[in-house]
This record gives structure tokens, sequence and C-alpha cells, in this order.
């Protein structure tokens, strides 16, 4: 199994849509496809219709409590091939609960290891904070992925994305492989988005997803009918690019470590 953490430190980056629309895209290519909402505002369950507020169990209790299997959390979505496991607003608890535990930042890899075979890949959705949580998603993942709107501020803050990435590498999970950033909400022709683009590029070279994410309405209206752009408009331009990224994460087995973009 692969398990992609889809993370950064800002909010509103697309870090929620893309977990859901790539976690959709694997799943239709026909992988074996687990989505883990590890955000306590619950959007990537949302946005697959299924109302936080109204799980009985989440993702929150497998992890609190080593009785509840992830199997006992997991819901069908829409496309055959794509498990979720919920979250709601009782995972902001976690924290706590975690504090208390042995191995604390292992809690969610050991939770998961069972569950491996069943699954060609694991996405979790993560939530825009370093705690403990997140860092449990970072232990968890073979990979990261780090979308990034298209915008200058956004630069700023992903040196200091990769500064931490770099310490979870030394200190909890060395073979954690950035698998890359992915410029998202870009706008068709802009010059501002042009030279973002370029700038990244030059800075991160092959680091930078050779996709990149338009900003698109369907995008943001898919949510609101509960599913993901794939099956809300599959012929709509963010369908393919989602397709594209799915496409491009299985193919390219590029490995790049921090060491490719120590010139920062
Ligand atoms: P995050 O999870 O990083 O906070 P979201 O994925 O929730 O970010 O995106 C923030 C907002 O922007 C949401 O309302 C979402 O629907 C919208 N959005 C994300 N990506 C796009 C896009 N490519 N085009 C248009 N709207 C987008
Ligand atoms: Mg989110």
């Amino acid at each position: 199994m692969r398990t992609i953490a889809i993370t950064n430190l800002k909010g509103g980056c697309g870090k929620t849509t893309t977990s859901v629309n790539l976690a959709a895209a694997l799943a239709i290519k026909g992988y074996r496809t687990l989505l883990i909402d590890l955000d306590p505002q619950g959007h990537a369950t949302l946005g697959f219709g299924v109302i936080p507020e109204n799980q009985k169990r989440t993702i929150h209790d497998v992890i609190v409590n080593p009785k509840v299997s992830l199997p006992k959390v997991l819901v069908q979505t829409n496309i055959s091939k794509l498990l979720l496991a919920p979250s709601n607003v009782l995972l902001s608890g976690v924290e706590a609960a975690l504090m208390q535990m042995k191995d604390r930042e292992h809690v969610l890899l050991n939770r998961l290891q069972r569950y491996e075979r069943y699954f060609d890949y694991c996405i979790i959705d993560c939530s825009p904070s370093l705690s403990l949580l997140t860092l449990n998603a970072l232990d968890a993942a073979t990979e990261v992925v780090i979308p990034m709107q298209t915008h200058y501020y956004s630069i700023e803050g992903l040196k200091q994305v990769m500064e931490t990435l770099g310490v979870v590498q030394k200190r909890f999970n060395p073979l954690l492989d950035i698998r890359g950033i992915l410029l998202t909400l870009a706008e068709h022709g802009t010059v501002l988005c042009k030279d973002v683009e370029e700038q990244m590029r030059d800075y991160f070279g092959a680091l930078v997803l050779k996709t990149v994410i338009h900003r698109n309405i369907r995008l943001a209206e898919a949510p609101g009918a509960g599913e993901s752009i794939l099956t809300f408009d599959e012929n709509n331009s963010g369908a393919i690019e989602y397709m594209q990224l799915a496409e491009e994460i299985c193919y390219e087995k590029i490995r790049l470590t921090q060491t490719d973009f120590v010139h920062i």
C-alpha cells in the first residue's frame, strides 16, 4: 500500500479538494483506495455526501480505542473501489488522548498496518496545523503531496513545510518521500501565475509535479452534491487534471529526498 499524506500548514490551498479527487481518480483507475479524513472539519467526509455529525464511529475511535478496528468505521462511497474513513469535530480532542499514549507518533501507522494488504493506495487529508495528528499522518505516510496555491505568499510558507518535513524524515520516518508540490488554484493565462510557476520550478525543480490544477468552479461545486468531480462532471477540465495527477503519481517512480532542494 502506498500511503500519501496531502499536507500543507496553510488552509485553503486545495488539500481536501486534492485528497477527494485524487482518491476518486485512483479508485476509478481500478486501484483499491482508502481515503482517511484526518481533519476535524470533516470536509473530505462531506465531500462524499457523508454527514460528519451523523457518524457513530469515525477515525477518531480507531485512533483512541484499539478495540475499534479500521473496517468498523469505513463507509462505502459512490465509487466502488473507494472507501472512506470519516471524521468529525470529535477528532479535535484526539491530541489530548494521543499525548497519553505510548509511541504517540506511531499510533495511526500501527492501526493501519493490519489492513495494508487490502488497499493499493491510502490518501490522508491532513488538517492545516502541525499537530500530533498531522505528525501521525506523516509518520504513517510513504509519500507526501503538498498542494500550493499558485501565489507569491505561498512560496514562503512552503519553505516552512519543507523544513518540517525534513525534521519528520530525520526523527520519525526516514523513508518518507516528498512526492511532489502540486500547484493548485492556478489562473489560466495570468502573468502572476506564470511567474510563480516559473519560480517554483526554478527553486524546486522536479519536485514540482507536472500536473497543474487550475481554478475551476465545478471543483468547488462538486462537494455540494456530495461527489468528487470525477463522477459529478467527468468531462470537466478539473476531472481531467485530477486524472492526470493520478497517472503522474502512479507511473513516475522518481525518488526525491530533502537533499534535492538544499539550495533554497
Ligand atoms: P484546504 O483543504 O487546503 O483548506 P480546500 O480543498 O477545502 O482547501 O479548498 C478551499 C476552497 O477552495 C474550497 O471552497 C474549495 O471548493 C475551493 N477550491 C479548491 N480547489 C479549487 C479549484 N481548483 N478551483 C476552484 N475552487 C477550488
Ligand atoms: Mg481541508
